[in-house]
């Protein structure tokens, strides 16, 4: 019988997390670094990534951005991202060739706009550091060597065969300690190697190759892994008024998220869209975890509301002058009228846009008058009601759009089972697991690529460490 392929180290999934371990482990000396990657291309997702342009990480400093991860992300984070703060994600790919620029909201692009770039300097730097990347080469599944003997293993059939007939063949068995793992390829092939490295995502976007494998692997190893949701994803409104709105974004938006009890569940200042199912974004986008998490809980659609304020800056106050000096305006002013002359000027102070007649009369509508309400309508009560829902339109939400526009998975492998210093899986000496794989995900603005970037360097520093 043919020998099995045997290497020092295997990393699976060649995306940001992946590629990014094999590089710089051996780069800094790792020798013999096979990286196995499903879909036909390095960093299907990269190309995917910022509308093609790739957020490769954010302006924020290393705590500042890892406390965007919620309480247990930006404990695990802590570390990594100090040992690989967001700048020294720019200056290494700077080294690669690719300079970056800082944008709006803590963004970090390449300068020339392209994930391509981003992506070709990934896989130079892959190539040139001696890694073997094998592309279209699918992991089916692996087997634990070392505690198939006790028993234990990420393939349940060869446990129970192990279990059947135990290996009475010393040699065999020392020959399974120094390779811990035996990888089975879509392809047929199998390979063993020392020390394996999982980094094959979360299950958003399945297209680009991410289709959940690594969690499977992980549960059969006896891991917990929470629960994988679709996160950073658009939100589903119930509300006909909500889809006529679609094509209208308000750039300077807070968005607060609301339960069925009407409690604030969190909050985010960022770009809205409404769109023909509900709400996209990046402030909706941002929140979805909360949602997803609930759909889930409850096991079908909730009853939330996403109230918007689309110009946080402009208070209560101002909007009351607007309406009382309108109201003493010659003719018989509509309400319209006075809105989208008296917010003019404060929107173009604060950089805002102006509110499409389309979303004021949404207001209207919330205060209970009609599109064509002219000023003598507006009593105290009336105008103090308009006021509130102009600085919060509640718009209903009964879900997410799911796992296909989800940009990140939520949930993963938990992370106490993980030393957050070198991402080594513990009690299973040889098996590292970074990126989305992880209980890990961030908002919007480059933070899922610095936690995949950032996780893999404390892997790959472990793994020059000797690391097993
Ligand atoms: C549309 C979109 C836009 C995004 N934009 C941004 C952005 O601008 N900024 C940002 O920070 N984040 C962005 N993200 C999120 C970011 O892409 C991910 O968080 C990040 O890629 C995770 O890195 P990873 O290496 O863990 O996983 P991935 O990059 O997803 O890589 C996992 C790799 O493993 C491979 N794989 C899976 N199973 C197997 C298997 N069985 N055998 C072999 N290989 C396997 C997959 O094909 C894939 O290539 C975006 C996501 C999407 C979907």
């Amino acid at each position: 019988m043919a020998a099995v392929p045997e290497r020092d180290l295997v990393v699976v999934g060649a995306g940001a997390a992946g590629s990014w371990a094999a590089w710089r482990a051996a780069a800094a000396g790792v020798p013999d670094v096979l990286l196995l990657e499903k879909t036909p291309r390095l960093g299907t997702k990269i190309l995917a990534s910022g509308g093609s342009r790739c957020n490769l990480t954010t302006t924020l400093g290393p705590d500042d951005a890892g406390r965007l991860f919620r309480d247990k992300g930006a404990r695990f984070l802590r570390r990594a991202f100090r040992g690989l703060p967001p700048l020294e994600v720019r200056e290494l790919f700077d080294e690669l060739g690719v300079a970056t620029e800082e944008a709006p909201l803590e963004k970090v692009f390449p300068s020339s706009g392209s994930a391509r770039e981003v992506r070709d300097a990934l896989q130079s730097a892959v190539l040139a550091a001696g890694v073997e990347l094998r592309t279209g080469a699918a992991v089916e599944r692996f087997v634990e060597l070392a505690s198939e003997v006790s028993g234990t293993s990420a393939d349940p059939w060869a446990s129970a065969k192990a279990a059947r007939a135990p290996s009475t063949n010393a040699e065999e068995v020392a020959d399974r300690s120094a390779a811990r793992f035996e990888l089975h390829l879509a392809t047929g092939d199998v390979l063993r190697c020392r020390r394996l490295v999982l980094a094959s995502g979360g299950r958003s976007y399945a297209s680009t190759g991410t289709t959940g494998d690594g969690y499977g692997w992980l549960e059969s190893l006896g891991l917990e892994v929470t629960p994988t949701l679709p996160a950073l994803v658009p939100l589903a409104s119930p509300a006909a008024w909500v889809h006529d709105l679609s094509g209208i974004a308000l750039q300077g938006a807070e968005s607060r998220l609301l339960d069925q009890r009407g409690k604030e569940v969190a909050r985010r200042e960022r770009p809205l869209l409404f769109t023909h199912a509900g709400l996209s974004g990046p402030g909706p986008m941002d929140l979805s975890v909360h949602v997803a998490k609930e759909v889930h809980e409850r096991g079908g659609p909730v009853c939330w509301s996403l109230k918007v304020d689309p110009f946080p800056t402009i208070d209560r106050d101002q909007l009351r002058d607007i309406l009382v000096a309108g109201a003493g305006r010659g003719g018989a002013p509509r309400l319209l009228r006075i809105l989208t002359d008296g917010l003019a000027p404060l929107l173009r102070v604060a950089g805002l846009e102006p509110i499409p007649k389309r979303l004021l009369a949404a207001f209207l509508a919330q205060a209970g008058l009609a599109e064509d309400a002219g000023h003598q309508s507006l009593g105290r009560a009336k105008r103090h009601e308009l006021i509130e829902a102009l600085k919060g339109l509640e718009v209903p939400i009964s879900g997410t759009l799911g796992f296909d526009q989800a940009e990140v998975t939520t949930g993963g492998l938990a992370l106490r089972h993980v030393d957050s210093g070198s991402c080594r899986v513990r009690g299973h000496p040889g098996l590292f697991v970074i990126g989305e794989l992880l209980d890990l995900d961030g908002p919007i603005g480059g933070l899922n690529f610095q936690s995949a970037f950032a996780t893999a360097e404390a892997c790959a520093k472990a793994l020059v460490q000797g690391a097993t």
